[in-house]
């Protein structure tokens, strides 16, 4: 049982996904092409699409974009009203008010978003679910989450000891050196 199944896995289908998991849902995406995934594209993200792709921890290295330039020139069939490409008369031309955008290889996107659903376990292709990469990122979220307790009881002298507790009937309890890596006890 899923939660959730993308069908495509573009930018739009690969951002939804990773948004998802960090919903906690279970996500799969079906994507029929392998990857890295091409498409005829300009390769120039805007500010505000660089700044929802760090949002969701996805940093595709390019090159940032401080503003955005039209031109005439460059034509296949040159015309006569073809200019040289600084003639600010065949270009248009704006910088982004605040953050740059970013100049960046299509494939090297889809790379960066892929990664970045693969932390979450979430493969684009044949529908399966990598339940290594699930594992792996619950054991991350459960490491975070007990050095955050840790470092709260601490704050309020708690002692706490690494080990598996059991009880031992009415006489109280002892304290091993169990192997489950999170088990601990606190003694009064
Ligand atoms: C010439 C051109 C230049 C562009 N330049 C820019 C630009 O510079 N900057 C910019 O931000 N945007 C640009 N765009 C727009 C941008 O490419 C799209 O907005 C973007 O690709 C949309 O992402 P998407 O995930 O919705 O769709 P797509 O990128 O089209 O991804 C859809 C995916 O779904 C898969 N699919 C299709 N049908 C199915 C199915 N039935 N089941 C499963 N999977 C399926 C496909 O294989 C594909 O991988 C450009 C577009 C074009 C055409």
């Amino acid at each position: 049982m899923i939660d959730v199944l993308i069908a495509g896995g573009g930018p739009a289908g690969l951002a939804t996904a990773i948004c998802c998991a960090r919903a906690g849902l279970s996500v799969i995406v079906a994507e029929p092409r392998a990857a890295p995934v091409d498409k005829a594209c300009g390769e120039g993200l805007m500010p505000a699409a660089v700044r929802r792709l760090a949002a969701l921890g996805v940093r595709p290295e390019g090159h940032p974009l401080r503003g955005i330039r039209y031109a005439e020139c460059g034509r296949a069939d040159p015309g006569p009203r073809t200019r040289e490409p600084d003639d600010p008369g065949c270009a248009a031309e704006a910088r982004f008010r605040g953050s740059a955008g970013l100049g960046v290889r299509r494939t090297t996107l889809q790379a960066a978003l892929r990664a970045r659903a693969a932390e979450f376990g979430i493969a684009a292709g044949e529908p399966s679910i990598d339940f290594a990469g699930n594992q792996r990122r619950k054991v991350a979220v459960v490491d975070q989450l007990f050095r955050g307790l840790s470092g709260l009881l601490k704050g309020r002298k708690v002692t706490t000891l690494s080990g598996t507790g059991c009880g031992s009937g009415s006489s109280g309890s002892s304290l091993g050196r169990g192997d489950r890596r999170h088990a601990w006890a606190l003694l009064t």
